[in-house]
């Protein structure tokens, strides 16, 4: 790659590019960055080139071209912040910041961080979406040399990449980065499935190549005979979206027909609508395959109609019709909607467009909502993996909503008091139950009742951020006032053994200066503590009758009773689990049934009622439920090793030498198997469940990934023992 190239790229697109100051940010690379290689050997400059290469596929501005060729310098060399703003100006300075700032973020870190860091990383991008344009060109020239790195950094940065990466990509419409990411990623974190699909994909090409052609021309003839302009191709979809398909339906690769994508491209949008309608008159489409996606653009302004039909020789045949604008931003996005001018070129890219994206905007806004970091994290994945669904209210307004929606999100999009009281819902005027899944085109009527309100049942049945956010609020909020309850309850019953009534005691504001003798704001937080179990209603007695020694002593003889067998109980489990609670030696704990935590995997405990500390794997999504003030912190107690069980569950082709070739794999990375059990399914496949011994959370990742790579094998899933009870 060389200057020239990338200049002649920005000519290209723009009438008036400052190639001054390309230029000079090119012999600004070159002189901090002298000397340094990458992993693979090359003169670092190679990477800024390609990045900046990266960004005129993207038409990015001069300032952002210049960006891609510093991008590294403040955070690998000696290059400052203020030289870069002294030599190229604020705006690029400001770019550069927002890359490094963005570039230190690990997203695989700590849970809260990770949350934070993103938090950051979308703040910045409601302040200028350049900043994210050139991280992702970075990102796609990392993804292209990741095989001279370790194999912990190769999955690391893989792993990120599919979680953050690729999904803004695709909520920024950019169509050729999604898909890139996404393959390269599957290539890194499932090398096997990946070498087979791309195998199989050549095995049939030539195959595939003649029924392309064939089908391509049949649709030809049928437009040209409707006298329809249109220009007709077929190519094979991007391979990682043929793994997911193969994993959604637990399908082998077989079907090449299932992987071709044809698509029609036509005039004007009228004319879409006419070859949708040959192509229905033509071959049988397949009922509830259409989408309109022209009338109801997707939230990334992705705009097409798709259909099936039942094609030559019987076979499906996925048919895309669009018209050359919407294939533009089909592939582009967000860098097909801007223009430059002809005069000069820093205010071109206006930053407001950031917020034609509501998503992003709901996101930003969102977060002034949200305390707690992992929920934010939890609410922001959801939002990046969309597959909208769109329905009609009754009075026939379109509302976008998650794949897997219910009819109690669409009650809580139109309002959160009709969420609130949902009790029961019409679609197209069919009484459903609240779990239905809404269908698009679905109209929706919720039936209301005030008696009715959010149950824990609900955050398994919603699907959308929002609605998870506003049962969770609901249900903490109801969970701290039965805690106030309880702890009043608890507190009075005390009072009254020395004599002493709650409403007394609080009519003199002695509690509440108890209360903030223990750091908390009023009366109510301290009941809750109780009610809680963190604060014990005798250290409450004592300090209000510090001379009634005979019933102190009756009450702390019982409690020292009690003190023991949580002990022993402690005890007991801290042999078997290697569990430290901080700041308390004595208290029961167990592992949390819904997560399972293991060894190494971050750890978070809350105070049950009665029942202990329950321990949680960090960012498990049943915690999201619980007040965070009953969190405590728990960590592993490294002294004690002791090995857990666990028990999963491999989905595979029923193939002859699979369980030996499974239990080998298990075996060589020392775990024992305490149990398999095989099952075959009608359709060759089996279902082998393993119980087995594993030291750390590492070594379980560490099988799994062997196994998903092992041959034959279609998934693998941890088998947990179900619900905590909260
Ligand atoms: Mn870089």
């Amino acid at each position: 790659m060389e200057l020239q190239k990338i200049i002649a790229a920005v000519q290209e697109y723009h009438p008036r590019p400052d190639i001054e100051l390309i230029r000079k940010a090119h012999a600004f690379a070159i002189r901090y960055h002298k000397g340094q290689t990458r992993v693979s050997g090359e003169p670092y400059i190679t990477h800024l080139l390609e990045v900046a290469f990266l960004a005129t596929k993207l038409k990015l501005d001069s300032s952002s071209i210049a960006t891609s060729l510093l991008h590294d310098s403040v955070e690998d060399t000696s290059a400052t912040l203020d030289e870069i703003e002294k030599e190229f100006g604020k705006d690029v300075s400001l770019l550069v910041d927002g890359v490094t700032k963005l570039s230190q973020i690990q997203f695989s870190s700590s849970a809260e961080a990770q949350a934070e860091n993103f938090r950051k990383m979308l703040l910045a991008m409601a302040k200028d979406i350049r900043v994210l344009l050139v991280k992702l060109c970075d990102r796609v020239h990392n993804m292209r040399t990741l095989e001279f790195l370790s194999e912990s950094r190769r999955f690391r940065i893989a792993q990120e990449t599919l979680d953050i990466y690729a999904p803004l990509a695709h909520r920024l419409g950019i169509f050729w980065i999604k898909s890139e990411l996404e393959d390269l990623c599957l290539k890194y974190l499932k090398p096997a499935i990946f070498e087979n699909i791309v195998k199989q994909i050549h095995q049939s090409k030539r195959e595939r190549e003649y029924y392309i052609k064939e089908v391509v021309k049949l649709i030809n003839k049928v437009l040209e005979e409707n006298s329809i302009q249109g220009d007709v191709s077929g190519r094979p979809k991007h391979i990682f979206s043929i793994y997911e398909k193969m994993a959604r339906q637990n399908l082998p690769f077989n079907e090449i027909y299932d992987l071709i994508a044809f698509r029609i491209i036509v005039p004007t949008t009228m004319d879409c609508y006419a070859a949708l309608g040959v192509v229905h008159a033509a071959w049988k489409p397949i009922p509830g395959r259409f989408k309109d996606y022209i009338a109801m653009p997707k939230p990334n302004h992705y705009q097409s109609l798709h259909t099936t039909v039942i094609g030559p020789e019987n076979h499906r045949v996925e048919i895309q019709i669009r018209t050359q604008a919407m294939h533009e931003t089909a592939e582009r996005g967000i860098a097909a909607h801007w223009a430059y001018k002809e005069t000069g070129d820093s205010k071109s890219v206006d930053p407001s467009m950031t917020f034609q994206f509501g998503w992003l905007k709901d996101l930003i806004e969102s977060e002034k909502l949200l305390r707690d970091p992992v929920e934010f994290l939890s609410t922001v994945k959801a939002d990046l993996f969309p597959q909208d669904v769109f329905v009609f209210s009754p009075k026939g307004d379109v509302i976008a909503l998650t794949q897997g929606a219910t009819p109690i999100d669409f009650a809580f999009a139109i309002h959160s008091e009709v969420g609130k009281h949902c009790a029961g819902a019409r679609v197209n005027g069919q009484q459903v139950p609240l779990a239905y899944k809404l269908q698009n085109g679905d109209t929706i009527e919720i039936v209301t009742a005030d008696s009715q309100v959010p149950s824990k049942d609900w955050l398994s049945i919603v699907a959308t951020s929002k609605a998870k956010q506003r049962i969770r609020s609901w249900l903490r909020a109801e969970e701290r006032s039965r805690s106030i309850s309880i702890g009043r309850e608890l507190l009075s019953k005390d009072l009254r053994k020395v004599g002493l009534s709650l409403s007394k005691v609080s009519k003199d504001n002695a509690l509440k200066k108890i209360a903030s003798d223990f750091g908390l704001r009023d009366e109510d937080l301290l009941l809750a503590e109780i009610g809680y179990g963190k604060i014990s209603t005798r250290s409450i007695v004592g300090r209000l009758v510090p001379d009634a020694s005979d019933l102190e002593a009756k009450l702390q003889q019982e409690e020292s009773a009690l003190q023991k067998i949580f002990q022993k109980a402690a005890r007991a489990f801290r042999d078997r689990s290697g569990i430290k609670v901080k700041g308390i030696d004595d208290v029961v704990c167990r592992f949390a049934k819904c997560c399972e935590p293991l060894p190494g995997d971050e750890l978070v405990g809350y105070v049950t009622r009665g029942r202990g500390v329950a321990v949680h794997a960090r960012g498990c999504p049943q915690t999201l439920v619980l007040d965070p003030r009953r969190m405590i912190e728990v960590t592993w107690d490294d002294k004690a090793k002791t090995p857990r069980a666990v028990k999963i569950r491999v989905y595979c082709l029923d193939q002859v030498g699979i369980l030996a070739a499974l239990t080998q794999t298990i075996s060589s990375i020392g775990s024992n198997i305490v149990n398999a059990h095989v099952s075959s399914t009608l359709d060759g496949r089996a279902m082998c469940s393993f119980e087995l011994t594993v030291d750390s959370a590492s070594q379980f990742r560490l099988i799994t990934r062997k196994l998903e790579d092992t041959k034959g094998v279609i998934r693998v899933e941890r088998h947990k023992r179900g619900m905590e009870e909260l």
